[in-house]
């Protein structure tokens, strides 16, 4: 048995790897504490409980829309989970939302000219049908405010469909993406060419007429909407990257808002379900034959005002408290608020899961960071990073002044985990190249792991932009994508089922690593210089 075996299988038994393969002291930062990443590898590797956490959290308390009392029990399961392990100052932080959204029943089937159920999601913010209806589907076709006229009168009790029929393409592409060598390289460039400009604009005329087309349909008496999901794959470009995943059909319906949620707006739109594009297809297709087909639906959904002092919105903080440098602080955080159509599982009961098991790992090994270490629990995320926004606004940075409050100095830095479930393999640094050499230096001990990649570039789309768009070093890590550009990101299928124990596991003792020697080095993470520039709009979230 050679002595690689030997460790492998001593592995199996036990934590033993730690000793094994973590390198000597003159390779690495004479800062870092190999005793205690040692510890926090045997403890997790040892008595893990990541996956207790995901399954708490997704399919227990289930969808956790903002503003859901889902949400809220997830929240003060999550509060009680760290005081029991020790954790300080352990806290809800509210903010203003706007109305939170609950599905509480749905139901649909073809009913002519036969029966058939139907694979489908209501969209969030929408409204329920107030009981059971049944009623023709009528093909729209608007394409400005001058084809509203030609449907005047005509759509009286009736369901609309907008969108025509998508082909499916046979699914011959990648379903499961890690990152290839060839990626790797890939992301380790500077792209010459930013992202495609404009767009903003565009976005917002389309906003005014979708609003003004739901208006017009709800004074006509249409009773709901169905519609197919984007035509977009989202698999191609997405942080300028060449993945070559597909989408899945096949009864995976990805299903986000179909309405506002500001007080004063919230429910002024059609009750709309998105259906799995082979089921709206045959809708379609026997229209075109001039066959009628009534669609029966029972929806029924609610709205949540906000409260005075219960805003819908909440961020949940707790800590570990430093020693000699507590006023200083390292942050970890993950959004703990999903879409509504599954439970939200990879996005992101995974990150949650994986940033509230570093904390766990970290108090189980009795770690005495020099930096107090805080975890942040986001909400509001998927609506548009709205959660860490508000904690930026009221800790750190007063963005409609651009003023910088007094705790802006005390951060040295901030990790988010909020790309599905697969183990990370490095960090995007956001163009942030003072940060690299300390990176690169922790990566000895966390290249038997597979973390050994430096991306450049800047992304958006998570909470870290939160912090990047203030100047304060936020940070997103590389995750294998594995099924989340392809089936589960705001899918019906992001579920519990599509979390994998091993990456999950190697997240958290990544986490736990990087928060720990955050907390220990001399200085603070690097700055980049602070240019104050509007909010950049992307997608790794
Ligand atoms: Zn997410």
């Amino acid at each position: 048995m050679s002595k690689l075996w030997k460790c492998i299988s001593l592995l199996l038994l036990s934590g033993c790897v730690t000793a094994q393969t973590l390198p000597s002291h003159d390779e690495v930062d004479a800062s870092v504490d190999l005793a205690m990443l040692s510890a926090i590898r045997s403890e997790e590797l040892n008595h893990s409980k990541v996956m207790d956490h995901a399954g708490w959290i997704a399919d227990v308390f289930g969808p956790r829309v903002t503003g859901s009392e889902n949400l809220d029990r997830a929240g003060q399961w999550a509060q009680e989970q760290m005081k029991s392990w020790g954790l300080v100052n352990v806290h809800e932080e509210r903010f203003s939302f706007g109305k939170g959204w609950s599905l509480q029943h749905f139901d649909a089937s073809i009913m002519e000219p036969n029966y058939q159920p139907l694979i489908g999601f209501p969209k969030s913010f929408t409204p329920g049908t107030k009981g059971r209806i049944t009623a023709e589907v009528v093909r729209v076709q608007v394409n400005s405010e001058e084809d509203f006229a030609k449907y005047h009168g005509k759509l009286q009790g009736k369901i609309i469909v907008l969108q025509p029929v998508r082909e499916v393409k046979m699914l011959e592409g990648i379903v499961v993406q890690r990152w290839t060598p060839e990626l790797l390289k890939e992301a380790e460039s500077t792209p010459l060419v930013g992202p495609a400009a404009g767009g903003s604009a565009g976005a917002a005329r389309a906003a005014i007429f979708d609003a003004n087309a739901q208006a017009f349909f709800i004074k006509e008496g249409v009773v709901a909407e169905l519609d197919r999901g984007v035509d977009a794959s989202m698999v191609h470009g997405d942080n300028q990257l060449s993945w070559m995943t597909q989408r899945t059909d096949g009864g995976t319906v990805f299903v986000q808002a179909g309405g506002p949620f500001e007080s004063a707006k919230a429910g002024d739109v059609l009750p709309q379900v998105t259906l799995a594009v082979e089921h709206y297809n045959r809708i379609l297709r026997i229209m075109e034959k001039g066959i009628p087909v009534k669609v029966e639906l029972n929806i029924a959904t609610s709205f949540r005002d906000e409260a005075p002092g219960h805003e819908n919105g909440f961020n949940v903080i707790g800590e570990i408290p430093g020693t000699d440098l507590a006023n200083e602080v390292v942050m970890v955080g993950a959004h703990l608020d999903s879409h509504q159509s599954a439970t939200g599982a990879t996005d992101n009961a995974a990150g949650v899961a994986a940033m509230m098991e570093a904390m766990r790992i970290l108090q189980a090994v009795g770690a005495k960071p020099r930096r107090t270490i805080r975890i942040a629990l986001w909400g509001g995320e998927e609506e548009g990073e709205l959660g860490s926004q508000a904690y930026i606004r009221s800790h750190f940075y007063n963005t409609a002044t651009h003023a910088a409050l007094l705790e802006y100095k005390t951060l040295s830095a901030y990790y988010n985990l909020d790309n599905g479930t697969g183990r990370i393999r490095g960090v995007w640094i956001q163009g942030n190249f003072a940060a690299q050499p300390i990176f690169r230096s922790w990566f000895p001990m966390l290249k038997d792991l597979g973390v050994n990649a430096i991306a450049p570039r800047s992304v958006a789309g998570s909470d870290y932009s939160s912090f990047d768009d203030v100047g304060l070093p936020g940070f997103q890590f590389m995750q294998d994508r594995l099924e989340y550009n392809s089936r589960t990101h705001h899918s019906n299928m992001d579920t519990v089922d599509r979390l994998q124990r091993d990456d999950l596991t190697q997240m958290a003792i990544v986490a736990a690593t990087f928060a720990y020697n955050t907390a220990m080095r001399q200085a603070m993470i690097p700055r980049k210089v602070f240019v104050p520039e509007p909010r950049k709009e992307a997608s790794t979230r």
